[in-house]
């Protein structure tokens, strides 16, 4: 099909051309003089992205899935107790990662479409005199069903209940799109990736961890090989690795932190605002729901739109793909079939998103799913304008 493909999965997203370009390297010896000048600006530049002066990055050849996997390893200990919200599939995987290690798991279950319940978790930790729960497992942005929820809000619960347990925050899909504060949310443990806010093909994961997390790494007893932490810290301290890492990536990963540091984290967190807003309103005029229910929990990196019953949202997707060359996400778990996925998140701008919303558009009207056309777009352009500055 001539012309490019629409990708609008929240996550992989868009490589933006410099950072493609930036990839396309002659691999170098790893271990030269010459290379710690470059990680050691990586990790640095990081901790900017993540909201730290404190903490210390990690890079891993690896996903964000194994991000979960080093998190919890560095910080547990087997058998250890550790609290975590149920809120969609990401939250779920989290949840189930940290079962397979051999984590004792006690889970807060939440509707999904619904946020993480600060106030429930401090309760739990309240109830928890002897201090038996040491870790609290959230997602920031479930990504499953485009709801963010208030990190500072769950520091600010573990706090009044004086309770020691450690944070450990998924912000795969926030991580270099929406504001994030590693250091005032006093996150212990922050797990990124490189295909969603960080413009990169997938293939590196990202992490961050605080002061206590780096405290947690040396004393947890879990058994760790290649995710453990002890190792970076020692080969990175020197700009090294203990590990090939991946060079291509690296240097998609210098341009993409010059990226987001050139537009400065507070103007990206601001754009993923405006954008998603467009999104959100072209949604409302084409009579549609979205999945998070509370209106100040809707995401600004994707939003999943539930179909009206009787409608398929797989073939939604079908017709997108095949018709308008344009890649929506799917629904993930239950939400299978109910829902779609518009993500608007990494590098991206009004236009863009208006074709998207253009093709979402028409193929709705193509599945049966009537809504007046041009009524997205309409709103959408209208709020563009009209919050342009
Ligand atoms: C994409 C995603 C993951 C999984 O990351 P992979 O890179 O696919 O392993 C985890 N958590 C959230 C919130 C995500 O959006």
């Amino acid at each position: 099909m001539p012309g490019r493909n629409f990708l609008f999965v929240p996550g992989p997203t868009n490589v933006p051309d410099r950072v493609l370009r930036a990839m396309h390297r002659a691999q170098e010896d790893h271990r030269s003089s010459a290379f710690p000048a470059l990680t050691k600006g990586i990790l640095g530049d990081l901790t900017k992205v993540f909201g730290t002066t404190k903490g210390q990055a990690f890079i891993l050849p690896a996903s964000g899935t194994a991000m979960w996997e080093t998190a919890i390893v560095n910080s547990l200990s087997p058998g250890d107790r550790v609290l975590a919200v149920r809120n969609g599939m990401f939250s779920q995987l989290f949840i189930d990662a940290a079962q397979r290690l051999g984590m004792q798991v006690d889970v807060i279950e939440v509707e999904w479409g619904g946020a993480v319940p600060a106030a429930v978790i401090g309760e739990r930790l309240a109830a928890d005199k002897a201090g038996a729960i040491k870790a609290v497992l959230v997602v920031h942005n479930e990504t499953a069903t485009g709801v963010t929820s208030d990190i500072a809000a769950v520091r600010a619960a573990m706090d009044r209940a004086k309770h020691n347990a450690l944070l450990l925050v998924d912000g795969v899909s926030s991580v270099g799109s929406l504001d994030f504060r590693l250091d005032e949310w006093g996150v212990d443990f922050a797990i990124a990736g490189s295909q969603k806010g960080f413009m990169m093909p997938a293939g590196l994961g990202i992490l961050c961890v605080g002061p206590k997390g780096l405290a947690a790494v040396a004393t947890a007893t879990c058994p760790r090989a290649y995710f453990d932490l002890r190792d970076h810290i020692t080969h990175n301290a020197n700009g090294y690795f203990p590990y090939t890492p991946s060079l291509a990536h690296m240097y998609g990963l210098r341009e993409s932190l010059d990226m987001l540091l050139g537009e400065g984290m507070p103007n990206v967190a601001a754009r993923h605002k405006r954008l998603g807003e467009g999104v959100r309103r072209a949604v409302q005029a084409w009579k549609l729901d979205v999945c998070a229910k509370d209106a100040s929990t809707q995401s600004d990196t994707v939003t999943a739109i539930l179909v009206p019953s009787g409608g398929d949202a797989e073939v939604v997707r079908d017709i997108a793909f095949k018709k308008y060359n344009l890649a929506l996400g799917a629904g993930l778990g239950p939400l299978r079939g109910k829902a779609f996925r518009i993500g608007h998140l990494g590098d991206l701008n009004e236009l863009m998103v208006l074709g998207a919303l253009a093709g979402t558009e028409m193929t709705l009207n193509d599945a049966g799913i009537a809504v007046t056309p041009g009524s997205g777009v309409a709103a959408a352009e209208s709020w563009y304008r009209e919050s342009a500055k």
